[in-house]
């Protein structure tokens, strides 16, 4: 008997995967579920900063490369149990709502695609089906960029076309942005306050701290930082603080400095990068980059998005401030669009929920998405 949407989505819920957990259980139980239904499965194993075992899947049905990709990740962000009704990981269903942590965000959409891709066997498939599932999406995407670094499925898939199966409300979104992470660190030398014999390392913090200011005003208000395709057409320059400092008594010897901004096309992110480095290096921080996300852009009149629209008997797609998985995947993969049940606004929220209809709805979409890529149509 084919799986059911609705009880994968609840098991899936059921596995408290939050992305600083190990997800080998979930990972198994989709692959288990994949294999069951004739998929080839690849498994991309890594350790994680802190040293946990993470798993993320990459399935395959039919021969040949290209075809049909669908994507999205199976850990979730923590959900503290105060403020919400049940436990966050039983899942639970009332008027026509499926709740539980990752509910939108997105095991339920993950199980309408897995449903959809069961439908088939691989004496229907002229293209491939691929199936892709990833670890850390919510920790800078670093589960798909193992996949866009080792996984073999990946490569061959890459040609293709490819959903992130994201929460848009069934809207199809052509573009998001991009994700920036830099880090600039200075180094003093413990003492106690009163002997002057310490190094505060926020002193040399504090004049690169003013060149920042000048970035942040320079991306709001210049028109060379702005790109009108989104909404809203500038990004932040998000500067954090933290001195991590014991007691107000003992000279700060760390001070740390975060950027976080979301390059969008036609922006010179990485002038700003440059211009960054070189004043760290000027006032003698530490400087480094953690990770440069590419941002989505699949033109608005390309076939998948055509064909997207034409599924989803809407009239035009739109672009999203928010990034996805798509930040690894648009490196290598050029036609990708992010196209999911559920609506946004309820991922990382207490009792998050995503309505049931829009579950069934997703998966007969991706299902008419595999007949036109990946069948052959009478
Ligand atoms: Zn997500």
């Amino acid at each position: 008997m084919k799986p059911q949407v609705l009880q994968v989505a609840r098991r899936l819920i059921e596995f408290p995967s939050v992305s600083a957990t190990s997800n080998v259980s979930i990972s198994e139980y989709i692959a288990s579920l994949l294999e069951r239904g004739g998929f080839a499965i690849e498994r991309i194993k890594y350790r994680d900063a802190a040293g946990v075992e993470k798993l993320c899947i990459a399935a395959k049905l039919g021969k040949g490369r290209g075809g049909l990709s669908l994507t999205g990740h199976s850990d979730v962000v923590p959900a503290p149990p105060e403020g919400w009704t049940a436990s966050p990981f039983k899942a639970r269903v009332q008027g026509g709502k499926l709740y539980g942590r990752g509910a939108c965000d997105m095991k339920g959409p993950v199980a309408a695609a897995l449903c959809a891709a069961l439908r088939f066997r691989p004496g229907q498939l002229r293209a491939p089906l691929y199936f892709i599932c990833t670890a850390d999406e919510e920790v800078r995407a670093r589960g798909a960029r193992e996949v866009v670094r080792n996984s073999r499925l990946f490569r061959e898939a890459a040609g293709g076309y490819g959903l992130i199966c994201e929460p848009t409300r069934l809207r199809v979104i052509h573009a998001h942005k991009g994700s920036l992470h830099l880090e600039i660190r200075s180094r003093g030398r413990a003492a106690h306050t009163s002997t002057l014999k310490g190094v505060n390392a926020n002193i040399a913090m504090i004049p690169f701290l003013a060149e920042m200011k000048k970035i942040y005003e320079l991306v709001l208000r210049s028109p060379r930082y702005r790109n009108e395709e989104f909404q809203p057409p500038q990004s932040e320059w998000s500067i954090g603080i933290n001195d991590h400092n014991i007691a107000t008594n003992v000279t700060p010897v760390q001070s740390v400095c975060t950027i976080r901004y979301r390059p969008m096309p036609g922006v010179d992110t990485e002038g700003l990068i440059r211009r960054t480095r070189e004043l760290a290096q000027r006032h003698g921080l530490a400087f480094k980059v953690h990770w440069v996300g590419a941002h989505l852009y699949t033109p608005p009149d390309s076939p998948l998005v055509r064909l997207a629209l034409e599924l989803t008997g809407t009239r035009s797609s739109r672009s999203v401030p928010y990034g996805t998985d798509g930040a690894a995947y648009a490196k290598r993969m050029k036609h990708l669009v992010v196209l999911g049940p559920g609506d946004i606004a309820q991922a990382h929220t207490v009792d998050e929920w995503v309505e049931i209809d829009q579950l069934h709805w997703a998966e007969e979409l991706y299902a008419r998405f595999i007949e036109r890529v990946c069948t052959r149509l009478p």
